[in-house]
C-alpha cells in the first residue's frame, strides 16, 4: 500500500467485531481495509505461545456453535464454520460451580432438557422452577430480533428483562438461596454486579452456553485467522502494525485516518471496532454532540482481569473438558471484585487447554480472576507488546508475582496438589490487556450495561457524523455471539439490512 490509499470503507481494529464488518462488507464487493495496531491479529483472539504450548489471552470457550444455534448459522454465513477446529465440552457439565472448601461442584450443562435435568438432580424440590427459568431465558432471547437472525424491530425497550437487575429477577422466580447463586455462578461471564447488571445481559450470554459450548483446539485466535483469508479472498486488506493515531475530518465527515508511522488513509465510509471512548478520542470530542460525549465517557466499565497461564508438567493433571468456577465465598457470583484486599481473589474461573494429542492429561490452564486497573495504574505509564516492545519496572513484576501466588493459594482449595504439577506460571494484568486492546482500563467487556437506566448503556452504532459507524462489544453485547450481531447491526447501515438477513437465512 502506498502512503495514500483510498477504499470504500476503513475499519479501525482487526479484532472480531472489525473483522467480521471487514469480511461481511467486503463480501458484498464494498472494497474493505481492516487496521489493526498490533503484531497479531485478533484482539481477544489472539493468542500467545510458551514453552510450546498456545494459550488463549481472552477467549475459552463458546457458546452457541452446535448445528442450527445461532453462532453456527452466522459462522456458516460469514464461511468460516466449517475451518473451526473445536471440541464439544461435556455435555452434562460444561461448567461447575464451586463454592469455599465444599466438596460438591454444581452443573450447568448443555441443552435446555438436560440443563433442567441435571440442576433437578440437585435440586429436585425447584424442578418447576428451573424449568420456568429456562422458559424465562429462551423467552428473552427471543425478543432480540437480530439475536435470532431476524430483521424486525427491536421491540423490548419497556419489558421487564431489560429494566430489571439480574439479582432482582431471580430473587422474584428461584426460591432457593443456593440455586439462585449455582445460576449465577458463571457470572464472570459477564462481569456481573448483579444489583445492576440487568437480566437481559444474564439471559443472552448464558442462553448460548446452555445451547452448546465449545473449547478452541489450538487457540481461538483461528477464528480471526479465517475471517483474514475471507477478507482477502473477498478482495479486501488486512494490514497488521497500523495503529490508527487520529481521524481527520472534513465537512462534517471522515475523510481520512492517520497512522502512526504517517501513513494517511482515505475512505467513503469509516468503522470504528474500539471502544467507544477511544473512538470518541480518535474523532476529537468536538466533532460530536455534547450530550452524547458526556454520556458515552461518564459511562462505567467493566471490570478488569488477572490470568494466570500454568503449563503442566508432562502427564501430572487430567485433561478436564468443563470449567470449573470457583468463589471464595457464594457472595462472589454477585460482584465482580477486582481490588486485591485480603479477600482478594474471590472469583476464579479455570479453564485447560485442549491437549494437542489424544492423552487424557492437560498441558495447561489458564485460571482468571478480577482485578481493578487502578491495582496496575502506578505502572501505567510503562507499555510492553510484540509490536511496541516495552520496559516495565521491577516493582510491577514483583507485584504481578505475589498475585500469582495468592491465584494458586485459592486453587489450592479446589486442587490441593496443583503445585506439585506446574512446571511454570505466566500472568497478564489489566495493563496487558490495555496496552494490547487499547482499551483505556483494561476492560474485559466494554461497557457496563445497567438496569437502573438500560438505554444510555445501549451504543447504537450510528453517531451523528453520517460515515463513521460504530460496532464491536460495547455495541450491543460483548462475546463471541454479541460482537457477531453488533457487527451485523453495524453494517446493515452500510448494506442493505433485508438482504443482508435475507441471504443470511437462505444459507442455513
Ligand atoms: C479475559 C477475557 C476472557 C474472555 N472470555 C470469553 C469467552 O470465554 N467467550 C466469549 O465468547 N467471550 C469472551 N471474552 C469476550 C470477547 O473476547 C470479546 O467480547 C470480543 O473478543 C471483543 O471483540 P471486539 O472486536 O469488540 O474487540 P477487541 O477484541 O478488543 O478488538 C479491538 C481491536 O482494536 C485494536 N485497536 C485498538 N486501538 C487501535 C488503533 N488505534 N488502531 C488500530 N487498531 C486498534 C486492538 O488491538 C484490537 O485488536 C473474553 C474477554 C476477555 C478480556
Amino acid at each position: 500500500m502506498s502512503r495514500e490509499a483510498e477504499y470504500d470503507v476503513v475499519v479501525i481494529g482487526g479484532g472480531l467485531g472489525g473483522l467480521i464488518c471487514g469480511a461481511l462488507l467486503s463480501r458484498y464487493g464494498k472494497r474493505v481495509v481492516v487496521l489493526e495496531k498490533n503484531h497479531q491479529i485478533g484482539g481477544n483472539l489472539q493468542v500467545f505461545s510458551r514453552d510450546k504450548v498456545i494459550f488463549d489471552t481472552g477467549v475459552h470457550y463458546i457458546g452457541a456453535l452446535a448445528k442450527g444455534n445461532n453462532l453456527d448459522r452466522f459462522f456458516k454465513f460469514l464461511g468460516i464454520r466449517e475451518g473451526l477446529n473445536l471440541v464439544r465440552m461435556d455435555v452434562d457439565a460444561a461448567d461447575r460451580i464451586h463454592f469455599g472448601n465444599e466438596d460438591k461442584f454444581y452443573p450447568i450443562a448443555q441443552g435446555y432438557d438436560n440443563f433442567s435435568k441435571q440442576l433437578t438432580t440437585v435440586f429436585p424440590e425447584s424442578k418447576a422452577e428451573i424449568e420456568g427459568y429456562c422458559r424465562l431465558i429462551q423467552d428473552v432471547c427471543s425478543a432480540f430480533p437480530l439475536y435470532n437472525l431476524r430483521y424486525d424491530q427491536a421491540d423490548y425497550f419497556s419489558s421487564d428483562f431489560f429494566t430489571t437487575s439480574l439479582q432482582e429477577m431471580l430473587e422474584k422466580t428461584i426460591s432457593n438461596k443456593r440455586l439462585r447463586e449455582v445460576l449465577t455462578g458463571n457470572s464472570l461471564l459477564y462481569g456481573a454486579n448483579a444489583e445492576i447488571t440487568p437480566f437481559y445481559v444474564h439471559a443472552l450470554v448464558v442462553d448460548g452456553y446452555i445451547r452448546s459450548a465449545h473449547r478452541c483446539v489450538k487457540g481461538s485466535s483461528q477464528i480471526a485467522k479465517l475471517l483474514v483469508k475471507n477478507i482477502r479472498e473477498n478482495g479486501g486488506e488486512v494490514l497488521k502494525r497500523a495503529e490508527v493515531e487520529k481521524c481527520e475530518i472534513e465537512q462534517g465527515r471522515v475523510a481520512a485516518v492517520c497512522l502512526t508511522d504517517g501513513r494517511r488513509i482515505k475512505g467513503l465510509d469509516f468503522i470504528s471496532s474500539l471502544h467507544p471512548k477511544a473512538s470518541i478520542r480518535l474523532v476529537g470530542e468536538a466533532n460530536f454532540r455534547k450530550a452524547f460525549v458526556s454520556r458515552i465517557t461518564t459511562l462505567t466499565d467493566t471490570q478488569s482481569a488477572f490470568s494466570v497461564h500454568i503449563k503442566f508438567k508432562p502427564g501430572s493433571f487430567p485433561y478436564l473438558n468443563y470449567n470449573i468456577y470457583h468463589h471464595k465465598t457464594p457472595e462472589g457470583v454477585w460482584k465482580a471484585k477486582g481490588k486485591v484486599d485480603e479477600s482478594w481473589p474471590c472469583t476464579l474461573m479455570v479453564s485447560m487447554t485442549v491437549p494437542d494429542t489424544d492423552s487424557n492429561y492437560a498441558e495447561a490452564a489458564s485460571v482468571l480472576t478480577y482485578m481493578d486497573y487502578a491495582e496496575v495504574k502506578p505502572w501505567e505509564t510503562s507499555f510492553n507488546t510484540v509490536a511496541l516492545p516495552g520496559e516495565r519496572p521491577d516493582s510491577y513484576y514483583r507485584f504481578k508475582k505475589r498475585c500469582e501466588e495468592r491465584v494458586l493459594d485459592e486453587l489450592e482449595v479446589v486442587f490441593p496438589e496443583i503445585r506439585e504439577k506446574i512446571e511454570s506460571v505466566y500472568s497478564s494484568t489489566p495493563l496487558t490487556y490495555k496496552n494490547y486492546i487499547g482499551d483505556l482500563t483494561g476492560s474485559m467487556y466494554g461497557i457496563q450495561k445497567n438496569a437502573d437506566n438500560p438505554v444510555a448503556t445501549m451504543v447504537d452504532p450510528r453517531t451523528k457524523i453520517p460515515n463513521f459507524f460504530l460496532t464491536g462489544q460495547s455495541i450491543n453485547l460483548h462475546g463471541i455471539i454479541g460482537v457477531t450481531v453488533s457487527a451485523f447491526a453495524t453494517c446493515m447501515h452500510l448494506i442493505d439490512g433485508k438482504t443482508l438477513i435475507e441471504d443470511l437465512n437462505r444459507i442455513n
